[in-house]
């Protein structure tokens, strides 16, 4: 997707975070199938992954067991889950930060907010039908965006449910480097109902 698609929101150059825009690489905006019935949504680049590569889940341990469960999908045309810039198909990788915070730590409220407005651009222009929201920043950006209310639990207890969203269908998942092999087993079964693939 070109930058412009976004009437020009998107930049190389933002420092509303200044420790983050201290820390990164690069700025990691979405990447994918500007047609993509699915979304995922993440917390941030990881340090060893899309923080060196541009792309959301590619890189690193994260990043290869995204890719690996698009290809169970059907979502991806690679055979190499360590592709740098994989070839993907109806679904789109994004996170609600865009920059690598220090040490890897979590983002702040004040860093989420202020990334808002890109994540909100993405899902405006992509208007996925089904949003999986992967880690528990991401549940509460989806939870309080598309919802209008705080998770009701946290992430490991909402892992591999599917909630009504108005127009959206959001699935919450455990973010793949913390989730357990049966974790990701039960994330890609529940994503292959929802989609229907
Ligand atoms: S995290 Fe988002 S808002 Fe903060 S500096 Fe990076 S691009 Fe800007």
């Amino acid at each position: 997707m070109k930058r412009s698609d976004h009437g020009g929101l998107f930049t190389d150059d933002c420092s509303l975070c200044p420790a983050l825009a201290d820390n990164r690489r690069c700025i990691v905006h979405g990447y994918g199938d500007p047609s993509a019935r699915l979304m995922l949504v993440g917390e941030a680049p990881g340090y060893l992954g899309a923080d060196r590569t541009g792309v959301p889940f590619t890189g690193d341990r994260s990043g290869r067991r995204v890719q690996a469960l698009l290809m169970a999908l059907g979502l991806s045309e690679e055979s190499d889950m360590a592709a740098a810039r994989p070839r993907l198909r109806a679904v789109y990788l994004t996170n609600v930060v865009r920059c690598n915070p220090p040490g890897n730590r979590n983002p702040t409220p004040a860093e989420v907010a202020n990334c808002a407005p890109y994540l909100a651009a993405e899902l405006a222009a992509i208007q996925p039908q089904v949003v999986a929201a992967l880690g528990s920043f991401a549940a509460r950006w989806a939870f309080q965006t598309l919802r209008g209310e705080e998770p009701p639990a946290g992430i490991r207890s909402l892992h591999g449910q599917v909630w009504p969203a108005g127009a959206v269908t959001l699935v919450t998942l455990v973010h793949p480097a913390r989730a357990s092999n049966a974790q990701m087993a039960a994330a890609a079964a529940t994503l292959k109902a929802v989609l229907g693939n």
